[in-house]
């Protein structure tokens, strides 16, 4: 092959959002990295833009969140899902709100939320995401994000992966220790070996994207998600989501719009394959506003499948975010997820590259991870399909006769005492959804007690909250560690303020001699850096940390995982704490292996 050669560390295939972020993670943590995007710029389509508060606080540790934030929705205009029967209309069941609940940490949320982080749900659709990601990638790492290249052959042997790449410049080879692949599993995954199980694409998404002015229309300024659901003319339910995408406002007065159409990939079923006419016709039917003066951006099909890889690791290779899971977009879960994989595989390349870590810290990778993206996969199906559930709260019925289900919809929406009761019902039927809303136990409370990195104690895990809400923070190994505002020196300050990029953190009650000793001993003898934040034995300290009961000490991995709790220290914290950190570091059974 002819063409330059070039060396480095991590080799990131995709500049997506996941890829981004990796490079991002990796150069804080002092390695040397190249992302390849085989597009220009960045996504047309405004996508993912639900950033849960787990994936706010990791753009947080790199200082990016404040960006987003300004950038994206107040926490007032994502604060409620709201349902309208239609935008327009003059029959008596037309215009309606019937149903609005708490979303995202928003209205009467906001305290359970706040006690668990210090982060905020955001609100930012990739098409703006993106860019503002890759200025802070380019800037971390300048001439390593490398858009227009698209690597076409990925090999790996002993001495590291070797990839073809092309570019304007023509082919080139770069060769580095490790590489991840967050190309979206379009194109590496599978010349690896990974095969993808789960079902296969069963529905087909529509999502226009418009320019229009609905203030007129709109009745409320709290929903990121306003779903329009009614009974046709032709007594099928239609349901679609409405999604204000910005640029400048987040309220009812966004420039720009989103409804998704989903249709099952079945034989007969009809193809969506619109053109804008079309798309126009289609927005201003099911928005009941036929005279709706609107611009059609983009019109972009995805096919929602179900997936989950077989492995995320192969050799030197990692797969992460949609590479590696795909799922239907319903409670958010794609990108976050993703953000998730790369925040939990950076540290652990890094200290790879560095030879402080064993090999089984980048099998913990996948040990960690897969189980949490097959729960997020099921979730999300769970959640989308409890949308299809919740129609039966209107008591109509897919293939009856249309004059039935139109005698229902109407009698529920009917003023009337007989009406209230019906939609009493309904609404009952639709607080399930919350599933999807309220989902904080399923974006904040995953843990890694079973992923090989952490010092298992035997204790049990927190009960499930099986509508994914209810969220105890704890200690427990191989949980995130817990959220609180603590007085240190003085300052409050949030927990998760105290870890530093790649160091363990040792947060211990005060005296903390021993620990600090044997913190002192062990980052010399390993080679790593351990932060040690001793706490004041005070309500305001200490007793702050949710579980503290009986723990003496937490020591936290850089992702903000705790890897070992102690009860006690004294003489024996040296010897205790060396055990831990060696499983942390997978290095339990194997050895660190040299810098290569
Ligand atoms: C309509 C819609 C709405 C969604 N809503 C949400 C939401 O609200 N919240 C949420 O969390 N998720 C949501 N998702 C999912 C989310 O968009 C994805 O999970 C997310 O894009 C995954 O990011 P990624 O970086 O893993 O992959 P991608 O965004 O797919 O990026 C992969 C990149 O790799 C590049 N690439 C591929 N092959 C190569 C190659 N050989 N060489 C170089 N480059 C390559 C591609 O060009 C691409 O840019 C939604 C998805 C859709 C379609």
């Amino acid at each position: 092959m002819t063409g330059t050669q070039q060396r480095t560390s991590v080799l990131i295939v995709g500049g997506g959002p996941v890829g981004l972020t990796t490079s991002i993670l990796l150069a804080d943590l002092g390695v040397e990295n190249v992302v390849v995007e085989r597009r220009d710029g960045s996504s047309k389509l405004p996508k993912a833009h639900y950033l849960n508060s787990r994936t706010m606080e990791i753009f947080g540790a790199f200082g990016f969140a404040d960006e987003v934030y300004a950038a994206g929705s107040s926490a007032e205009h994502i604060s409620q899902t709201t349902w309208y029967t239609s935008l327009g209309g003059d029959d008596p069941t037309d215009r309606r709100i019937f149903m609005q609940l708490d979303a995202f940490g928003g209205g009467e949320l906001a305290a359970l939320y706040e006690g668990t982080s210090a982060y905020r749900s955001g609100n930012l659709p990739q098409k703006h995401l993106e860019p503002r990601l890759r200025a802070v990638a380019e800037q971390r790492t300048p001439g390593g994000v490398r858009f227009s290249q698209e690597c076409l052959e990925l090999t790996q042997d002993e001495d590291g992966v070797h990839a073809v790449i092309e570019g304007a410049s023509g082919p080139e080879r770069i060769d580095a220790q490790y590489a991840v692949v967050a190309d979206g599993g379009r194109s590496i995954g599978a010349s690896l070996g990974v095969s993808l199980q789960g079902l296969p694409p069963f529905m087909r998404a529509t999502a226009i994207h418009f320019k229009a002015d609905l203030s007129v229309w709109i009745q409320e300024d709290t929903s990121m998600l306003r779903l329009i659901q009614r009974v046709a003319e032709d007594g099928t339910m239609l349901e679609t989501g409405l999604v204000g995408m910005g640029p400048e406002h987040w309220d009812r007065r966004s420039e720009t719009w989103v409804i998704n159409v989903v249709a099952p990939i079945a034989p007969g079923a009809p193809e969506i394959d619109w053109d804008n006419a079309t798309a126009l016709a289609h927005l201003r039917d099911i928005l009941k506003l036929p005279e709706l003066d609107a611009e059609i951006i983009s019109i972009g099909g995805w096919a929602v499948e179900s997936v989950l890889a077989d492995r995320y690791r192969v050799g030197r290779v990692f797969l992460a975010g949609d590479a590696a899971h795909r799922h239907p977009p319903t409670t958010g879960l794609g990108l976050n997820s993703g953000v998730g994989d790369a925040h939990n595989l950076a540290w652990k390349l890094a200290a790879a590259v560095r030879g402080t870590a064993g090999d089984g810290l980048l099998d913990s990778y996948e040990a960690e991870r897969r189980p949490v993206a097959a729960r997020n996969i099921e979730w999300a199906m769970l959640t989308a399909f409890n949308h299809v559930a919740t129609q039966s709260g209107w008591g109509v019925l897919p293939g009856v006769p249309p004059e039935h289900n139109l005698m229902m919809y109407a009698a529920t929406l009917a003023d009337t005492p007989d009406g209230a009761t019906r939609l009493a019902r309904l609404c009952e039927f639709l607080r399930t959804q919350r599933m999807e809303y309220q989902a904080r136990h399923i974006e904040l409370g995953y843990d890694y007690y079973a992923g090989g990195a952490v010092v298992q104690d035997g204790s049990p895990a927190p009960e499930r909250d099986p509508f994914g809400l209810e969220y105890e923070q704890t200690t427990r190994p191989g949980h995130r560690l817990p959220h609180a505002w603590v007085t240190r020196a003085g300052d409050r300050v949030d927990t998760h303020s105290l870890l530093r990029p790649g160091a363990f953190l040792l947060l211990c009650a005060e005296p903390a001699s021993s620990w600090i000793d044997a913190a002192r001993e062990l980052a010399e003898e390993l080679d790593i850096e351990i932060a040690v934040e001793a706490l004041e034995r005070s309500e305001q300290a200490w007793g702050r940390l949710p579980g503290h009961d009986g723990v003496e000490a937490v020591l936290v991995r850089p992702d903000g995982h705790v890897a070992y709790r102690a009860s006690s220290g004294g003489v024996e914290a040296a010897d205790v704490l060396r055990e831990a950190l060696v499983v942390a570091l997978g290095r339990a059974g194997n050895p660190a292996p040299s810098a290569a």
